[in-house]
């Protein structure tokens, strides 16, 4: 694929008007913004449609009335928040080209206006903000990490994804375990929420049966350890085969046949991961007789191997950024980030500039889930619009 590099992009784009790059297919601006509009309503409530329904099958409970009703609300207030920032960015280009630029810059044509329409994120309510905050900043490290790959100043490998996402989670159950004392908890979104520290203490014991006085949990150690390996070994034995059936939908006898045994693997990792840690932090609180946020610490790291069975890169970061987002709730308590700062949003809106300049600019290195992302909301739109810059420079020899 074609590198867009800031001295090839201005060779051969600066000097276009914007219906030859912006809008490949209208000429006039208006028309522009009005089809682009059309095709964000449609790409984003398809998109947020999906996000919704797998967020409700995820929680796993039954809904009232109510929460549909609730739901269907913030479904609507996120499909706004979708197809603003994908429709703004045609507009906001006609108007800086009009106003402000006579010509396409390398930081000005899509970094600016997408860094700009980040604000849409005031649609959402604040917790949905963090969440999407906290997504994009681990985009963000995604697309680094690819960066750093690409120029060979890196080299990527299951067993060194599995060590970084090891220390990531022994740091983050640990901050996650302090931080459930705190009144005003982050909100988080991992795979378990590890129990409050125990404040009861017993005689350390040995062998396996029954609980030590000590233990964050109800129940004998060995059911409460198997029980939630076995809950997630079946989410994500569940989700790697809903992933292969649906867009089989149609077909019921060839979806059956496309289930593999590999399909155990996010499983594997989902269940390994609960497991270990459950096991590590029962035969620490057993041994010693007290139960203590540290115990996380080993636990974390240990479960963290369970990735090792379904490597992933954008997996592997998650604890290091939820780690980040509670240390920054923490600075927020504290006081050294001033209250009234609006730090999720700011964040928000500089990585969005970032990941969505990427994508243009810098396909190869930009992580899938933006590109995916990009061409349901904007119902292939963002792909036309890359194409007419790749054309360019390519027209222009340049590419390399
Ligand atoms: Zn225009
Ligand atoms: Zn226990």
């Amino acid at each position: 694929m074609v590198e867009a590099s800031k001295f090839w992009f201005e060779k051969s784009c600066s000097d276009s008007d914007c219906h030859t790059l912006i809008h490949p297919w209208t000429r006039t601006c208006s028309n522009a913004t009005s089809s682009m509009l059309m095709s964000c309503i449609k790409g984003s409530y398809k998109f947020y449609a999906m996000v919704y329904i797998i967020q409700i099958l995820m929680r796993g409970k039954k809904l009232t009335k109510e929460d549909i009703l609730e739901q269907f609300k913030l479904y609507l207030k996120s499909g706004i928040f979708g197809l603003t920032v994908g429709s703004s960015f045609v507009t906001l280009n006609c108007i800086f080209r009009k106003l402000f630029f006579s010509q396409f810059t390398y930081y000005t044509t899509v970094l600016l206006p997408c860094t700009i329409s980040g604000a849409a994120v005031y649609f959402e309510p604040p917790y949905r903000r963090v969440m999407v905050a906290n997504l994009f900043v681990n985009l963000v490290f995604e697309y680094w990490i690819r960066t750093l790959e690409m120029k060979g100043w890196l080299r990527r490998s299951a067993s060194r994804e599995t060590l970084i996402f090891m220390l990531g989670s022994s740091l983050f159950f640990y901050l996650m375990r302090l931080d459930r004392d705190n009144k005003k908890r982050t909100p988080l979104f991992w795979f378990f929420t590890p129990p409050r520290v125990s404040k009861e203490v017993g005689e350390p014991m040995d062998g396996i049966k029954g609980r030590s006085d000590a233990c964050p949990h109800k129940g004998p150690c060995v059911n409460y350890i198997l029980k939630g390996a076995a809950q997630l070994f079946g989410v994500g034995c569940a989700m790697s085969m809903l992933r292969t059936i649906i867009p089989r939908i149609l077909t019921p006898a060839k979806a059956l046949k496309s289930l593999k045994l590999s399909h155990l693997k996010l499983g594997v990792f989902f269940g390994g991961y609960i497991g270990i840690y459950r096991l590590i932090v029962c035969l620490l609180c057993r041994s010693t007789g007290r139960d203590s946020a540290l115990h996380a610490v080993p636990a974390g790291f240990l479960a963290g191997a369970a990735l090792r069975a379904s490597p992933s890169l954008p997996i592997a970061l998650a604890p290091l950024t939820s780690s980040l987002q509670i240390l920054g709730s923490w600075g927020y308590q504290k006081g050294l980030i001033p209250e009234q700062w609006p730090l999720v949003e700011l964040v928000y809106c500089i990585c969005q500039g970032i990941l969505f300049h990427a994508r243009v600019m810098h396909e190869d290195a930009c992580p899938r889930y933006i590109i995916n992302l990009m061409h349901t909301v904007t119902s292939n739109k963002a792909d036309e619009i890359q194409g007419a810059f790749i054309q360019k420079i390519l027209a222009h020899g340049g590419g390399m």
